[in-house]
């Protein structure tokens, strides 16, 4: 009778949400490289604040590989930033779909041309525009070389598939490249979620991870290993892809969880949306993630987790509640791209009864619901503002002070749930009475996590506060920056003679506030300066700017966040 009632609730569940309409095959696109496909990272990898949009294909650890063009078209758009993407170029098929290529170390000749121009006119090395008219390319013609621009923590090839109409990437190993992969996921580890005040796994109310053991496909618990639960809970898998002849470890396709026989959650990643992407810390056990890099992708959908990846979407969203004694059967199946698969299977019991005290929860000091705008105020000091959808579920906030010290403008402030993630910007506003207005322009927060590792938040003022807005949780307090950023010339770039093939190079740097702004004038003209934040580095191409014969003279201005500026000249014969 269970067993007839689980699948009619599969059965209802499926025809609710008939997504499988019969699609057109997918295009093909030529191979963006003309070396041997290797995937360092693929689709829907677990990142820190964001899925993988793309693939990473390797680049036998250099820079300068020739980058084709997949298939005919126009490019779109091009982009350069420091960070992010770094170089990258977007080309706009006939087919519906557009394809990305990121962290590139320069572009053709003629698409070069344009860039540069776009960047004289802006006065600007970051640029993003869509270029008019398009440049028409052929699939397999050159338009780049490979590199290491941007967010790049090596020479590789960031590849996407978007759809032109709604930009959302696309899994692109389902377009059919030559890579080789019969390798199924592996599984690590299994994780209960208490998601009721007064769930006990195994007699404890926390999160409980177990063991997973096995190879090939096939997986288990630890021998021996008894799991007990009492109320509402979700279940996580610590699990990854790994492709042939390689080490690194990549996303998976599929996951889908059964209790009993009963689809409890199914998750695809055919797609994603730039959107939505933040959700994955609501997606992936954040806490884990973070302190273990453990790649744990949850069966339940938190309130506050809007991706579009379940298929069909889950009942009661994943939660698992089953009264009454007895022993129960999970199956967890995990796929790939390539349709490797791996399965766990193991059991768990439910008392009729907790058998210990039930737990009461732990002291807090605000309730902040996950559909609201909260707020919460210490003293005449701080102030807190959660917008609505900021958080993915309810939070019980918890809030500390400790005294100020010698560096610092203001008392240290504690918003205790680093292990929380967050949507959505909160405002922190302190009220800085006690701030002198001579030091007023030179303020900012500083945030320290766990660790006690450091970062930076500029602001704005009124008389009464300085405002700042955070996207984590953490300790909060205001220092000053009153030190200029640092400049200095490279051995060959502190004067003298200079050649078409010079190129000057420069260090930059600045504590607290971090670069803001940086700009070169030749004899009175701006010059574009290149920037890597990876090296605290700026680059200035003798060939490639205006230099006249004889004597000529370089300024160099950089700005940091809150004001403090240097200004450089230096003196070149060409
Ligand atoms: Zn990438």
């Amino acid at each position: 009778m269970y067993k007839y009632i689980c699948f009619l609730l599969i059965y209802l569940c499926l025809t609710a949400n008939n997504e499988s309409v019969a699609q057109d095959p997918l295009p093909s696109f030529g191979a963006p490289l003309d070396i041997p496909l290797y995937l360092s990272g693929n689709f829907a990898e677990l990142r820190r604040n964001h899925f993988h949009t793309g693939i990473d294909f390797k680049t036998q650890g250099v820079e300068g590989h020739k980058i084709l063009a997949a298939e005919d078209g126009f490019v779109s758009r091009i982009s350069v930033s420091p960070y992010g993407y770094g170089l990258a170029l977007y080309i706009q098929h006939p087919n519906g779909y557009t394809t990305v290529y990121g962290h590139l170390l320069s572009f053709s000749e003629n698409i070069a041309d344009v860039v540069r121009k776009k960047q004289y006119e802006e006065k600007s090395f970051s640029v993003n525009f869509n270029p008019d008219p398009p440049i028409q390319v052929a699939r397999g013609e050159v338009v780049a070389l490979s590199g290491n621009t941007g967010s790049s923590g090596g020479p590789h090839l960031h590849f996407e598939i978007r759809d032109t109409k709604t930009e959302k990437p696309q899994n692109p190993l389902l377009f059919g490249f030559d890579v080789k992969d019969n390798i199924p996921p592996r599984i690590r580890g299994v994780r209960f979620h208490p998601l009721a005040d007064t769930t006990l796994i195994n007699g404890k109310h926390e999160a409980r991870s177990f063991v997973v053991l096995g190879n090939a496909g096939k997986y288990h618990l630890k021998a021996g290993i008894k799991i007990n639960v009492y109320g509402a809970f979700g279940l996580s898998l610590h699990t990854r892809d790994y492709l042939n002849d390689q080490p690194n470890h990549c996303g998976i396709y599929t996951l889908a969880l059964n209790v009993n026989d009963a689809l409890i959650c199914a998750q695809r990643f055919d797609e994603l949306d730039f959107a939505t992407s933040r959700n994955i810390n609501s997606y992936k056990d954040y806490e884990v993630f973070k302190n273990n890099q453990w790649h744990y992708h949850k069966s339940y959908v938190e309130p506050g987790n809007k991706l579009e990846i379940y298929h069909p979407k889950p009942l009661n969203n994943g939660i698992i509640s089953i009264p009454g004694a007895g022993v129960h059967q999970v199956d967890y199946t995990v796929t790939d791209a390539y349709g490797n698969e791996s399965r766990l299977s193991f059991e768990f019991e439910t008392p009729a009864n907790p058998g210990v005290p039930l737990p009461s929860p732990r002291p807090y000091d605000a309730y902040f619901g996950y559909g609201k705008n909260n707020h919460f105020e210490y003293s005449d000091e701080l102030e807190i503002s959660i917008p609505e959808n900021a958080l993915y579920q309810d939070l019980r906030f918890e809030f500390s002070r400790q005294m100020r010290t010698q560096d610092t403008y203001s008392p240290v402030y504690i918003l205790q749930n680093e292990d929380v993630p967050l949507q959505e910007f909160i405002e922190i506003k302190f009220f800085w009475k006690d701030v002198a207005k001579s030091i007023r322009d030179k303020i900012l927060v500083q945030r320290s996590d766990i660790k006690g590792r450091t970062s930076y938040l500029t602001g704005s003022y009124t008389p009464e506060y300085f405002i700042v807005k955070a996207r984590d949780f953490g300790k909060f307090t205001l220092v000053a920056d009153t030190t200029v950023p640092s400049l200095t010339a490279g051995r060959w770039s502190t004067g003298g003679t200079v050649t078409n093939a010079s190129d000057l190079q420069f260090t930059m740097r600045d504590d607290r506030s971090g670069i803001k702004a940086y700009n070169a004038y030749l004899n009175g003209e701006w010059v574009l300066l290149k920037y890597e934040p990876k090296k605290s580095m700026v680059f200035l191409n003798v060939g490639e700017s205006n230099f006249q014969k004889g004597n000529n003279s370089l300024v160099i201005k950089i700005e940091d966040g809150v004001g403090n500026e240097t200004v450089q000249t230096f003196e070149y014969n060409y």
